[in-house]
């Protein structure tokens, strides 16, 4: 097992990672910006190095600054949380050629699965049912007409580097097309630096499911069940539920037995996440998340697992401890994303904390990184806390969210607590009923 893991992230991750390796016996060290250096996961490592300014390019997006300061600690592995690094293949190769462990997949399935024309030629060679749309990237825009006429308007044009809901852009009929592709591919450009774009049908109204995995790289793979992450909001994620309200016991064997073969056969080492649109009856692979995802906590509520304690032992070298017959679900578990964004308007709200208090009681757990008189700096993401709930059912996992989200206080800047606290006692929440475009509307309407 590693004996200094270097934590390659910063916020709530670093702290989840942080408390992982506490519990593991491993000794931590956290590397910061300028801009943070009173952050909670530097007070709590055993050894801190500043890797540079507050821009993120020049510190958490730095890898000569990050592989010095593990050589520097003499860390045996490096952690890379999620976002920044953490689906970069050639960090991952360089951390391995300077003799430490990089804690994720191999470089060859991140470089994969991070290009989504390549994940989606992957997922079909894998016998993974795909959405509609072109065979690989489209360049022109008689090349983009004759897809969309094929697959049939409305279409989704999306960047193959995409992330975070950025460079995708909708045509509803053909006059849309030649705009929406430019602006897809301007966007792609200006925000992954490739302006490669493809195809797909946009469909109406699915749902995001999706199958979390576990493998060890010998040929063995397990699924956690799924997490529908539906309520959206520019197509990014704000609630997410475990189990998915509308998936039947079957349904998730079915799929993640899908799943679990291709990730056996690719002989896949770590978490992942297969993503999925669900309509009408029928699952579409989008995309793989080679890392851990912001809302693994459901997935370790429902299951008892600690899934970055698994990541390091696999990382470690060990083969899976579990087989998919010793995984039993229980209960129901929802996330909620809070945002130092108003919750109206979604304006970052960076700033000082005054006040902090966090919910506690029975089923209750706060991912977060905020305390009292902590400054967010304005330079990086806008998520400061999950809150996360538990329940013996899907009723009073939304009870006690009601009633945690009612205790929670943070006081100084904007946050999202208020449209949490309208979501739970939306009555088309509490009925299950949504898709991926019902959080929009229903904020288009209020
Ligand atoms: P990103 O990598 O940017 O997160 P994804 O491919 O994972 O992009 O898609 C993010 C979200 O965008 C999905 O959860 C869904 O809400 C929406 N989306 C993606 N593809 C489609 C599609 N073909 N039709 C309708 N909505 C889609």
């Amino acid at each position: 097992m590693f004996k200094k893991v270097l934590i390659a992230n910063r916020g709530e991750i670093a702290l989840r990672i942080h408390r992982a390796c506490r519990e593991m016996g491993i000794k931590t060290v956290a590397v910061h910006s300028l801009a943070d250096s009173s952050a909670m996961h530097v007070r709590l490592a055993d050894e801190s190095v500043c890797i540079g300014p507050a821009p993120s390019k020049a510190s958490y997006l730095n890898i000569p600054s990050i592989i010095s300061a593990a050589l520097v600690t003499g860390a045996d592995a490096i952690h890379p949380g999620m976002g920044f690094l953490s689906e970069n293949a050639e960090f991952a190769a360089i951390v391995e050629a300077h003799g430490m462990t990089f804690i994720g997949p191999t470089p060859e399935h991140i470089h994969i699965m991070g290009d989504k024309v390549k994940a989606k030629e992957t997922a079909i060679s894998l016998g993974i049912p795909v959405v509609p749309g072109s065979k690989g990237a489209v360049e022109t825009e008689e090349e983009a007409l004759a897809v969309a006429r094929d697959v049939g308007f409305p279409v989704l044009i999306k960047a193959a580097s995409g992330g975070g809901g950025k460079g995708m852009k909708v045509a509803h009929f053909e006059g849309e097309l030649k705009d929406a592709l430019h602006l897809a591919k301007a966007e792609a450009d200006a925000n992954f630096g490739n302006s490669q774009v493809y195809i797909e049908k946009y469909l109406s109204a699915p749902r995001h499911i999706e199958i979390q995995v576990l493998a060890d790289g010998f040929g063995n793979a397990i699924h956690l069940g799924e997490r529908d992450c539906s309520i959206q909001r520019r197509h990014q994620k704000v609630w997410e539920e475990a189990f998915s309200p509308v998936i039947t016991p079957e349904q998730r064997a079915k799929l993640g037995k899908i799943v679990t073969d291709a990730m056996g056969q690719m002989k896949y080492r770590g978490v992942g996440t297969i993503e999925f649109l669900y309509e009408n009856g029928e699952f579409y692979f989008i995309e793989m998340n080679t890392r851990l995802q912001v809302e693994h906590p459901i997935t370790e509520m429902i299951t008892g697992l600690d899934l970055v304690e698994e990541q390091i032992r696999i990382a470690a070298g060990a083969h899976l401890q579990y087989k998919q017959e010793d995984i039993t679900f229980k209960g129901h578990a929802i996330e909620c994303r809070i945002n130092a964004e108003h919750p109206e308007t979604f304006v970052p709200s960076p700033g000082k904390i005054g006040y902090y208090h966090a919910p506690g009681g029975v089923g209750v757990r706060v991912d977060s990184a905020l305390y009292s008189g902590y400054n967010i700096p304005p330079h990086y993401d806008s998520l400061i806390s999950k809150l996360i709930v538990y329940g013996r059912t899907r009723q009073e996992a939304l009870m006690r969210l009601s009633r945690a989200l009612d205790e929670y206080i943070i006081d100084g800047v904007e946050t999202t607590l208020p449209l949490h606290k309208k979501l739970v006692k939306s009555a088309d929440i509490i009925g299950g009923n949504y898709d991926v475009h019902w959080l929009e509307k229903m904020l288009n309407m209020s």
